[in-house]
């Protein structure tokens, strides 16, 4: 790599790992010798820059583009701009495209180009004396230029004014101030960019007086009544998923309509990409049920209004809601929010804050509406149901809970994992979030499935976490095997809690949530589903402790099925067989393979190969069941919508329902 590159890449990741510069990924860096410039990809996160992150482009095609004739339809325009920049592209790109913003890179005569949207920087850039401010903190070292439309036409005003900026002062602008937008700084070394970025941060810092501290605030316990209920008001053909923040920079806010009208409009074109231009405000926020009353009256409005619903509400004393087709999105949302905030906080002590004008958010609304359309005709056939779904998956650590939720995961849906152990669970989580292929989030809630109160917490922490509840499986259990000798009532209570009770306490908090969602979507179905087993259908000799409590689990299932059909809440179980590739069956020192073979259970045999087969003859399908075998069964009670109340073996054939 050369040395340059190497620097690029440093500076990118030192400011792009910061959020007092950098937002949702958002910036820009490059660096050109004299025929080529290398750019950061779009979509590629600054601080994760990489030497393949980067496209290479020719300066000199470039340069051609200034001179190119375009169509006068804005967005033809800018299509015909990005295929131009296309060619630009030195050598195989791959999937790497080059931002809109590359054309501005070439402007600047400097090597090393660094262009950030700082909330603190944008504080001023978005006052109504932004011109006046730049001039007199920076003098003629700064370019200030008025707010454009980004793509083409900003590129060509940039172009202009640094030409006039050459003929007055013989060089090229180191800073350049772009109003509601952000800073470009240019310079032949990386240390200069330093220097002046820090000099920037530290002129504007003395002149306003920058947010230390925000305090985060704790949640209102409204927000489970509220959450599921605006989840389903806001899902149309896909499921969505809420993010909550409330912080003590959000509470300044959304005292009143006079705070909220400060951060109603967007402030930088970002904001409109990730949140869109209108946001929902709600005041009345004594009880959920106002809440919700308010937000149904506002709803219909805002949509017949802007022609979209919202995608960020702000609820009096509850905080900033996002809601998006992912946990991720939302999150990015909240973000990009709660930056906005800033950079209205900011403004304000600039002489007061001045909000893009509705020209100028129609211009970016178009762009995007047109992106998103492109983004919708390429992925079309991928999109799954269950996408964005939430399920909660007890015992889900490891073994065969973990294999649930992991196949859940993969179809990308949110899992929450609710089990005892606490230090698989948080291993386990961080490996499915690292699965860059799934959509979905998991987190993560130690659980103890005998105590109401933990499975409380856990629904809760679902309900927080995700805005929602679609599926329940209750499949934490354990299993103490023995004769009527052998076993205390202590062993028969402790399994009695666990696979009985616990079943019960998470049909009782899920149905809560479920019942919610059902109030306002009637036609949206949820599912609980218990991992019961082939000894829940048929007893089990010396194992009555389990057998029974998973007979008594389909005594529940049918039951909780009943009362819960008018929800359209569907609650079935499924029946295992034996999964004799397991640990427990098959671990070559505790299995019971092992165990059996050295008390001589099965006559005649001579090695752990002789018990397995005696065993599998004993299913029809000669093997023993498989995760994949339970994950169908799963899917198929999911996607039934007029069954419920079943328990469904999936044991080969080994024990069939009469
Ligand atoms: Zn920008």
């Amino acid at each position: 790599m050369n040395k340059e590159i190497g620097e690029l890449i440093d500076i990118s990741r030192f400011y792009g790992a910061s959020r007092d510069f950098v937002i949702a990924g958002g910036g820009n860096s490059s660096f050109k010798d004299d025929k080529t410039l290398w750019i950061k990809a779009s979509g590629e996160p600054l601080s994760e820059l990489t030497e393949e992150s980067l496209v290479a482009l020719d300066r000199e095609k470039l340069r051609g583009i200034s001179s190119a004739v375009y169509s006068e339809d804005p967005v033809e325009r800018e299509d015909q701009v990005k295929n131009d920049l296309h060619r630009c592209i030195i050598g195989p790109s791959g999937n790497k495209r080059p931002s809109v913003e590359t054309s501005l890179h070439e402007l600047i005569r400097y090597r090393f180009i660094l262009h950030l949207h700082p909330a603190l920087v944008n504080g001023v850039l978005c006052s109504r004396n932004a011109k006046a401010l730049i001039s007199q903190l920076f003098g003629d070292e700064a370019l200030f230029v008025p707010y454009t439309d980004p793509g083409y036409t900003l590129y060509k005003k940039l172009e202009t004014e640094i030409e006039k900026y050459r003929v007055s002062y013989q060089n090229d602008p180191k800073m350049i101030f772009l109003e509601n937008h952000g800073i470009f700084a240019g310079a032949d070394s990386v240390d200069e960019i330093r220097s002046i970025y820090g000099n920037v941060m530290s002129v504007i810092a003395d002149k306003l007086h920058p947010l230390t501290e925000i305090e985060t605030l704790p949640f209102s316990p409204l927000l489970h009544k509220v959450l599921p209920a605006i989840r389903m008001l806001l899902t149309d053909d896909k499921a969505k998923v809420i993010r909550c923040r409330h912080n003590s920079l959000i509470s300044k806010y959304y005292v009143n309509q006079q705070e909220f009208h400060k951060i109603s409009l967007p402030l930088i074109p970002d904001i409109i990409v990730y949140c869109k231009t209108r946001y929902l405000y709600i005041e009345q926020s004594s009880t959920a049920e106002r809440i919700i009353e308010s937000l149904k009256t506002q709803l219909p409005r805002f949509k017949h209004e802007f022609g979209y619903l919202p995608k960020i509400i702000v609820i009096r004393d509850l905080g900033i809601l996002a809601v998006e087709d992912s946990y991720k999105a939302a999150e990015t949302a909240l973000d990009v929010y709660e930056d906005l905030l800033m950079i209205s906080h900011y403004a304000s002590q600039c002489g007061g804050i001045k909000f893009l004008t509705p020209e100028q958010t129609d211009f970016i609304d178009k762009w995007e509406a047109e992106n998103y359309r492109r983004k919708m005709g390429h992925s079309q056939g991928s999109h799954n149901r269950l996408e964005n779904r939430i399920a909660v998956v007890t015992g889900g650590a490891q073994g065969f809970g973990a294999g649930i939720a992991e196949a859940l995961s993969a179809l990308g849906l949110n899992v929450v994992i609710g089990d005892l152990n606490e230090e698989a669970g948080k291993d386990f989580v961080s490996k499915l979030n690292k699965k860059g292929s799934t959509k979905g989030a998991a987190i993560f809630v130690k659980t103890d499935v005998s105590d109401p109160a933990s499975v409380k917490e856990l629904i809760a922490k679902a309900v927080g976490e995700f805005g929602g509840l679609d599926l329940m499986i209750s499949n934490a259990g354990i299993l103490r095997a023995g004769s009527l000798e052998e076993i205390d009532p202590e062993d028969f209570n402790r399994t009695t809690a666990i696979n009985y009770n616990g079943y019960f306490h998470c049909a009782k908090y899920a149905s809560e949530v479920m019942k919610i969602q059902n109030q306002e979507k009637p036609d949206y179905f949820t599912d609980i589903v218990q991992i019961n087993s082939k000894s829940g259908l048929r007893g089990s000799n010396r194992n009555y402790a389990y057998s029974g409590s998973k007979f008594g689990g389909i005594g529940l299932t049918q039951s909780f099925a009943l009362e819960l059909a008018h929800y359209r809440i569907k609650v079935n179980a499924i029946c295992p067989g034996n999964f004799y590739e397991g640990p427990l069956w098959s671990d070559p020192q505790t299995g019971l393979f092992v165990q059996y073979l050295r008390t001589g259970k099965v006559p005649g045999a001579k090695s752990i190969e002789d018990v397995r087969k005696y065993y599998e003859e004993q299913v029809p399908m000669k093997r023993g069941c498989r995760l994949e075998d339970v994950v169908k069964a799963l899917l198929y009670v999911i996607d039934q919508e007029y069954e419920t109340g079943q328990a469904i073996p999936v044991t080969g054939g080994q024990v069939m329902i009469s």
